[in-house]
């Protein structure tokens, strides 16, 4: 299978039975229903999936989870990417990233009131980070969970909040207002949506793909919340949403893959059947190298992915940022671009509704916004990548290979020195002071 050739036999053999468990509870009456917004949330579903254990999988068994891979959480989203919408996914794909914090900070009275029911698929989660003057800056966030008297008062807004219609509870970032850093000033709480003071302002469902969440604007009017809703410590909340990040961007673009994967399936089946100039479709070059150039670019996606989870398995948590950021930006441009092409590449039947690829396509634009967007992604690519092409050690083998003892060099580190005197020259920081070669001499004279 496209897709699987880096993983062991064992995440194989997992992954081929949850795609045949998948494709049961999956209707083509649910996945137009979903599109139509007719349903606001794919509760059954969700249901069925806690059934089967299916939910959450890399909570530890220590707190009532299957005890499995941050990367078994992605290959089941995968799958539900592959046969269900994109909407289905991110509903799974709560359960692990939510699941993921309650279980590693949560006290034991998070894991019995929020995360266990949750596993079972009795309890809906959403998430709420984005706020209507926020979105990516989120350290920006307005909504302010203030002390009083033995407990606090949560007031704010958030916006896109996918599932609040149907959810149980919320998992909120706050501020506390007490400091102007958000490394310290963070705190993460479990509301219930039940609670008075959480009110939906208005749906927001009319998305261009991407349908069937009950995505709301919320607002939270003091919202009364007790000691025992805080997750972690006050203040430890931007720490716990980053962990919350890092998950989600890994197991929600594998959900992308799964769909990609699905679209280019269906696409070069039917470029193999398809009559074209006395030939099929396949045998005309622009169309097979549409699908390799896909293909490709699947299997990349595919390893990075596979990357980034065994990093997050392996505990490097936010030190491997920079891969997860990498997985996460190419993961979900690059599944869109292939479902692109799958209609390109099938032509007007492809734009119609009697294959999914259309909705694939239009499913798959959203993971591009969602959860940290591509250029976030640059952003956080670029800063872990320049502080590793700062190496000394690389920094000064690229110089000397590329510049030193060209006829240039002498001129360019005086002229960097008159630039900055009062540092040493950053064309060569950790070099003593350039001594002219005879070659550079001779060519003066
Ligand atoms: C389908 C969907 C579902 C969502 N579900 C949820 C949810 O369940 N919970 C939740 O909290 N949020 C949710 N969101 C919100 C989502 O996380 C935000 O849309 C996203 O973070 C971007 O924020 P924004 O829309 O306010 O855009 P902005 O932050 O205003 O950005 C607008 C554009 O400018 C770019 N940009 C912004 N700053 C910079 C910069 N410094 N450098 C370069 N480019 C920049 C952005 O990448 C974007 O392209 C959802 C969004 C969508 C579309």
């Amino acid at each position: 299978m496209i897709g699987a050739s880096m993983l062991s036999p064992e995440l194989q053999a997992f992954q081929a039975e949850v795609h045949e468990q998948v494709k049961t509870l999956v209707t083509p009456g649910l996945l137009f229903a979903l599109d139509r917004n007719e349903i606001p949330y794919p509760l059954d579903f969700i249901r069925a999936m806690g059934d089967r254990r299916l939910l959450g999988v890399n909570v530890r068994a220590a707190t009532g989870g299957p005890g499995l891979t941050i990367q078994h959480d992605a290959l089941i989203s995968e799958e539900v990417g592959y046969w269900g919408t994109a909407a289905m996914a991110c509903a799974r794909t709560f359960t692990a990233h939510v699941g993921y914090v309650l279980d590693r900070y949560g006290s034991r009275a998070i894991h019995e009131r929020y995360l266990q029911p949750m596993l079972a698929g009795r309890a809906i989660a959403c998430q709420g980070m984005t706020e209507p003057t926020v979105g990516s800056n989120v350290a920006g966030a307005r909504t302010l969970l203030k002390r009083d008297g033995a407990g606090y008062v949560l007031n704010g807004q958030k916006r896109f909040i996918d599932g609040a219609q149907t959810a149980d509870f919320i998992l909120a970032a706050a501020r506390l207002g007490e400091s102007d850093d958000a490394r310290t000033d963070f705190v993460t709480v479990c509301v219930d949506t039940s609670d008075p003071g959480f009110l939906i302002r208005d749906v927001q469902c009319d998305w261009h793909g991407f349908r069937g969440m009950g995505s709301s604007w919320i607002e939270f009017r003091d919202v009364r919340v007790g000691p025992e809703q805080i997750v972690g410590r006050p203040g430890q909340g931007w720490q716990i949403l980053m962990d919350e990040l890092l998950v989600e961007r890994v197991v929600m673009t594998r959900a992308q893959l799964g769909g990609a994967r699905r679209a280019l399936g269906i696409a070069s089946n039917y470029a193999e059947h398809r009559d074209a100039f006395a030939t099929k479709l396949q045998g005309q070059a622009v169309i097979a190298f549409k699908v390799a150039e896909c293909a490709a670019r699947l299997d990349a996606a595919y390893l990075l992915n596979d990357r980034a989870a065994a990093l997050l398995d392996h505990g490097l948590g936010r030190a491997a940022t920079m891969e997860v950021a990498m997985a996460k930006l190419l993961g979900t441009e690059y599944a869109w671009q292939v479902a692109d092409e799958a209609i390109q590449i099938i032509g007007g039947m492809g734009y119609t509704t009697k294959y999914p690829v259309e909705r694939i396509q239009r499913d798959l634009r959203a993971a591009r916004l969602t959860g940290g967007s591509s250029e976030m992604m640059k952003l956080l690519v670029q800063r872990g990548a320049f502080r590793r092409l700062h190496d000394p050690d690389f920094r000064d083998e690229f110089v000397s290979n590329e510049l030193e003892g060209s006829p240039v060099w002498g001129e360019a580190l005086a002229a960097d020195e008159a630039f900055h005197p009062s540092r040493q020259s950053v064309l060569m920081p950790s070099r003593p002071k350039y001594v002219p070669s005879e070659a550079h001499d001779n060519r003066r004279s």
